[in-house]
């Protein structure tokens, strides 16, 4: 019950906005007197954070729009420069802010010098990230709240009716085209569609969450089965490292073969994109650029490997791009491997997918340790290394099949509990739905 006041107290910012008011008002400060009784078990910052709102802070808000990033999202509430880049810096780590969507919405709440004290960033209904400044040393530090959801499990069980594919059939009653799209891609892996006959079966599990009942937040495939007359009996389960960023988070067959259709293999074994492929304003120098890679994250040292099979055509050092590689591959495409801190291979040698190459680095035009992994194509020209589908690994091994087969067992009897539901038909489809709740409970990620 705590916690829904907690979660309450939270969202007084969005109520006062649309006026732009300060938060000393009467009502308000009664309002927030009331429910910090509610508070004594919460953590103290936030408690401080506001009795410290009577000093009167002025709320502004604002959403992204097409093709941008959080630094101009910034710059249009008149956060001047410095503190954008405060907040750039002190967020990223925690954020993923190449995944901005248009619409989301942003808080900033400025003292009385106009300077950022709180930032919050609503990254969906149930996930709020939020930067508090440290009155001592002025510096940012990061809160992340998980608001209570719903977990649910469905199981969709159904055949293939005369000339529809597995995709539409499985849009046409209700699994979102997102998850719709993994279910085909992760068995187009074993399965030629063209193939597939008329009566065919499917059956798909996914597990979907929901705040407050009703609002989507997040959904995965979990398993998927296909039966068929020609092409035969396929599963796919999806396996899932302790590591929410780990590029081995896929789907795999029973024996851990990796399902990802013509996949390049992942640089990191660990993703984090601090900066995306497209024109941005460099959070450092403000100047609007092309940034013809994908910046990850990474700690110094962690180890790069070669994203495809090729032939080293670049291994060296210029003072922007540091310790660089460039591998030339099969398809005429060029990947590239920028400030390594070692590199591990020279010109002219032959690498093949998924072999060491460097270590990740700092060097040349860098802030800090990460990979900027670049690619052109057959014509030279940059592409976004993201437009191309990339795997982790083509089969688990050791550990990680270990986990697998136990994530296996754990999904079967997920399944059979699923199962146990009375099922409900669906429209005028030869689909039905099995839907059971698993939990309530925080989201994780
Ligand atoms: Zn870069």
């Amino acid at each position: 019950m705590k916690r829904i006041f907690f979660f309450f107290l939270l969202s007084i910012p969005l109520v006062l906005t649309s006026c732009f008011e300060s938060l000393k008002s009467d009502s308000l400060s009664k309002e927030i007197t009331d429910l910090k009784k509610e508070l004594a078990s919460l953590q103290r910052e936030e408690v401080d954070y506001y009795k410290e709102r009577d000093r009167g802070l002025v709320i502004f808000n604002d959403t992204v729009k097409e093709g941008e990033g959080l630094y101009q999202v910034l710059a249009r509430l008149q956060v001047n420069e410095a503190d954008r880049r405060q907040v750039v810096l002190a967020i990223e780590d925690s954020v993923e802010l190449s995944n901005l969507r248009v619409g989301q919405v942003f808080h900033v709440a400025k003292n009385q010098k106009g300077l950022v004290e709180v930032f919050r960033y609503e990254e969906n209904p149930a996930t709020i990230h939020l930067l508090f400044r440290d009155p001592k040393n002025r510096e940012f530090y990061y809160r992340r709240v998980d608001k209570p959801l719903t977990i649910r499990q469905s199981i969709f069980e159904g055949t293939i009716e005369a000339g529809s594919t597995l995709h539409g059939t499985l849009i046409g009653v209700g699994v979102p085209v997102r998850m719709s799209g993994i279910v085909a891609g992760v068995l187009q892996c074993k399965i030629p569609f063209s193939r597939v006959r008329q009566g065919d079966r499917f059956r798909v599990m996914l597990e979907e969450s929901f705040y407050q009942d009703s609002i989507w937040i997040s959904g995965k495939v979990v398993y998927a089965e296909f039966d068929g007359k020609t092409v035969g009996h396929h599963e796919a389960f999806r396996y899932e490292d302790p590591d929410p960023k780990s590029t081995f988070n896929a789907h795999y067959t029973e024996s851990g073969e990796a399902l990802i259709f013509n996949g390049l293999r992942y640089p990191l074994d660990r993703l984090h994109i601090t900066s995306p492929f497209g024109w941005r304003i460099h959070p450092i120098t403000g100047v609007r650029k092309l940034h013809k890679g994908v910046d990850y994250g990474s700690p110094m040292g962690s180890l790069v490997h070669a994203v495809a099979e090729g032939k080293v055509i670049v291994s060296g050092y210029d003072e922007f791009s540091g310790n660089k590689i460039a591998i030339h591959h099969a398809d005429k495409s060029t990947s590239w491997y920028l400030h390594l801190s070692k590199r591990g291979v020279c010109v002219g040698m032959k690498v093949n997918a998924g072999q060491v190459i460097g270590r990740v680095g700092s060097t040349g035009s860098s802030t800090g340790p990460h990979l900027h992994l670049g690619f052109t194509n057959a014509q030279g020209k940059w592409i976004d290394p993201r437009s191309k589908t990339m795997i982790a690994t083509p089969k688990l091994e050791g550990g990680r099949l270990a986990r697998l087969k136990t994530q296996i067992k754990l999904i079967r009897e997920e399944i059979r509990k699923t199962e146990a539901m009375s099922p409900k038909k669906i429209g005028g489809s030869n689909v039905k739905v099995k839907m059971r709740i698993i939990s309530n409970k925080v989201a994780s990620k």
